[in-house]
Order: structure tokens, then sequence, then C-alpha cells
């Protein structure tokens, strides 16, 4: 069984639909603009049940990690590397991410994701690490 998102669950079906487009994608309250993250119905800060989807930058620093080398699915070969990633726009929120295969990877290092299509309307946010040339120059 191939896993696909889903899009017309509240809390996650916003993110998925920013993938499919090509975007990562935080959520909002509605009413001030607190951002919701771990996606929640309601706002801790002005208790407004009103929230939408909004886009940021798919950039940001590795805040920790761990490599996955037990298999639980088929679709997701082992290993990989599981990110927890400080997003640049937002860096109060703490994505989770994955990264392929297991990476020379240090704390603090740049990632930058990619929407990987898994099926015609969809696609998975994919991170790698962001390169950095001698003069220190992203790219
Ligand atoms: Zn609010």
């Amino acid at each position: 069984m191939r896993v696909v998102p889903v899009f017309d669950d509240i809390d996650t079906g916003g993110f998925f639909r920013a993938a499919a487009d090509g975007q990562l994608a935080v959520r909002r309250c509605a009413s001030c603009e607190t951002v919701l993250h771990m996606p929640v119905g309601y706002c801790r800060n002005c208790g407004s049940f009103e929230g939408h989807w909004s886009p940021v930058v798919p950039q940001g620093r590795i805040y920790s990690y761990t490599v996955v080398t037990h298999q639980v699915h088929p679709d997701f070969p082992v290993p990989y590397t599981v990110l927890l990633i400080e997003l640049d726009d937002v860096p109060e929120v703490r994505l989770v991410g994955r990264l392929e295969g297991r990476q020379d990877v240090r704390i603090g290092q740049r990632v930058v994701a990619d929407f990987i299509p898994i099926a015609d309307d969809a696609a998975f946010p994919t991170w790698r690490l962001q390169e950095v040339d001698g003069g220190g120059t992203e790219r």
C-alpha cells in the first residue's frame, strides 16, 4: 500500500495541498496570525477557531536529527534521516522532515526542501543539505 497524503484533514490537509503546489506552509490563526504548530483547531493566543495555511520559504537549520535504520514501510527504505528543522521564516516552528540516506549531518546545518511528486496530484517535501561554496555564499 502506497503512502499518500489526505487533503481533507483540517490539521494536515493544507500542508499537503501546499506541498502538491511546491510550497511549504504553516497553519496560522486567521484573527491574530499566531503560528499554530503543531496544527491545532484553535488559537492558544486569542481563542479563535479560524485558521489558514500560509506559505513560508522552505529553508531552515537542523535543530536535531536521528538516522532511521529499521524499515517500517516499503515506501521509506532505510537508512534515512529524520530532521527537526527550525524554519527561517518562523523559527518558533520546528518541523519534522526527511533527508534521504545517512548523510554527514550536523546541528545548525542549513537545509532546503524539494517537493517530490508521489502521485499525480500529491508531493512530499524532502529535505536536502544546502551547499555552501568556498566563499561562504549559500546557493
Ligand atoms: Zn489568534
